[in-house]
C-alpha cells in the first residue's frame, strides 16, 4: 500500500492523478525531483490490473529517471506517467490529447515522452494540447527513435567494462546471450558484430529473430534456456526483474549488462550476483543513451554532438567500476552515490532552485 509516508521518505515533489470521464482517461504523473531540470520521462500506456499497481510503477520510473538522468549528466530531473488501460482498447486521439492538457497542468515540471504502449504518432497527437514533449518522431528538431542511440551507448559502456573486467581493448572473441532482440537488442547487435563479438540470442517474436538472423551470424537459443548460455556477457534486452532467485543461479556469465530498465528484482539479487563473481553495469547508468538523445533537443538537435557525448558513457562505467573497486561497494549502490553526489552539488550551488 503506498502511503504519504513512503512519498515523503522518497521525496517525491508532486504526484497526480488525471481522471476524466468522458474520455475514459485515468492517468498518474509522478514527479520525483527537479533539481537537476523538469521532471523527464516517458509516458507508459498499459493495462495495470489495479490503480495501485500503476502508482508502484509510476513511482518506482520517476524516482530512476532522476537517478539516470543525474548520472548521464544532462538537465533532467526524474518524472513519468502512466496512462491505466489497455492501449488496443482504449486509445483514441481525445484520450491522448486530454493526457496533454493535464501534462499542461503541472506547468512544465514535467516533460513527457515515449514509453511502452505509446508510439510517435501518439505524441504527435499529445502534442496538440501541450509543448512539455520530447522525442515526436518526424518532428521539426526531433531526435527520432531513441533505439539506436540506446544501444551505442550500452555498445560504450560494455567497451569500458571489457577494458576494465577482462583487460580487452577490443571485444573480438567475447561472447555476448542477448535476451530479446527488439529495437534496442537488434542495433546492439549489429554494433557488436561489428567488434567481432561471438553473438547468441533469443525472442519470443519470431520475426525480430529473423531480421536479426538475416543480418548477423547469431545462434539461436529458445527463451527459456538464455540463462544457462555459457557466455561472457549476459545482456537482458526485454524486461525488468529477470534477475531473481531463479535466473541467478543458472547464470554462466562473467557480466550481466543491458538495456533492460529495473532487471534487479530486489536488492538482494544484486548482492547474489556478486557472491556468484558476476560483474552487474547498473542499468540506468548504461541504457541512458535514449535520454542523452532526447536532451540535445533542448539545444537544437545535433546527431554528432548527441553522439558524442553518449559515447561518455564509457567514461561513467569507468568511474562505476574503478569507485566500485576502491570503496568495496556494489556498482548498483555507486551509481547511485554518483547520481545523489550530483544532484545534491547542484542543490549547494543553487539552494531553492529546485523546480528549474
Ligand atoms: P522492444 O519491445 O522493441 O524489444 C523487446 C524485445 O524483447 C521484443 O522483441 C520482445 O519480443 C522480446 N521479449 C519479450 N519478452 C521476452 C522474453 N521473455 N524472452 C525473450 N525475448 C522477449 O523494446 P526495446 O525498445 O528494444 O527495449 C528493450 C528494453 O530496454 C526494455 O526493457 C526497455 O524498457 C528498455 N529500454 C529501452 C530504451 C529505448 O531507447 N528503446 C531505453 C532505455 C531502456
Amino acid at each position: 500500500m503506498i502511503t504519504i509516508e513512503k512519498l515523503n521518505k522518497d521525496d517525491f515533489e508532486q504526484v497526480v492523478f488525471c481522471n476524466d470521464k468522458t474520455v475514459g482517461l485515468k492517468a498518474i504523473i509522478a514527479i520525483h525531483d527537479t533539481t537537476l531540470g523538469p521532471g523527464t520521462g516517458g509516458c507508459r500506456f498499459y493495462p495495470y490490473k489495479t490503480e495501485e499497481e500503476a502508482l508502484t510503477d509510476v513511482l518506482r520510473l520517476a524516482k530512476g529517471m532522476t537517478y539516470k538522468s543525474a548520472i548521464s549528466r544532462i538537465p533532467f530531473g526524474g518524472g513519468k506517467a502512466v496512462i491505466i488501460g489497455d492501449p488496443h482498447q482504449l486509445k483514441n486521439e481525445r484520450l491522448l490529447e486530454r493526457f496533454g492538457e493535464f501534462v499542461n497542468y503541472v506547468g512544465g515540471r514535467y516533460i513527457t515522452a515515449k514509453d511502452v504502449g505509446v508510439d510517435g504518432h501518439d505524441l504527435q497527437v499529445i502534442s496538440r494540447k501541450t509543448k512539455h514533449i520530447l522525442g515526436i518522431e518526424g518532428a521539426k528538431n526531433s531526435s527520432g527513435d531513441p533505439s539506436p542511440a540506446t544501444a551505442f551507448g550500452i555498445f560504450h559502456g560494455i567497451r569500458a567494462i571489457a577494458k576494465e573486467i577482462f583487460k580487452k581493448e577490443s571485444l573480438k572473441g567475447l561472447h555476448f546471450a542477448i535476451q530479446g532482440v527488439g529495437y534496442v537488442g537488434y542495433h546492439l547487435a549489429l554494433d557488436l558484430h561489428k567488434e567481432g563479438a561471438t553473438i547468441t540470442i533469443c525472442d519470443v517474436d519470431k520475426e525480430a529473430l529473423h531480421r536479426c538472423q538475416e543480418k548477423l551470424p547469431v545462434t539461436v537459443v529458445d527463451p527459456s534456456k538464455i540463462y544457462d548460455v555459457p557466455c561472457d556477457f549476459f545482456v537482458p534486452c526485454a524486461m525488468g526483474a529477470i534477475l531473481n532467485r531463479e535466473t541467478i543461479p543458472r547464470l554462466k556469465c562473467r557480466v550481466v549488462a543491458g538495456a533492460a530498465n529495473n532487471q534487479l528484482a530486489t536488492l538482494q539479487d544484486g548482492y547474489d550476483l556478486i557472491s556468484k563473481n558476476i560483474f552487474y553495469a547498473p542499468d540506468y547508468a548504461l541504457n541512458a543513451g535514449g535520454i542523452i538523445n532526447i536532451a540535445e533537443e533542448l539545444q537544437g538537435y545535433d546527431q554528432k554532438r548527441a553522439y558524442d557525448r553518449i559515447s561518455h558513457i564509457y567514461e561513467t562505467m569507468i568511474e562505476i567500476i574503478r569507485r566500485s573497486e576502491k570503496e568495496k561497494k556494489p556498482t548498483f549502490l555507486i551509481a547511485n552515490q554518483m547520481a545523489e553526489e550530483i544532484i545534491e552539488s547542484a542543490k549547494k550551488r543553487s539552494p531553492g532552485q529546485a523546480g528549474g
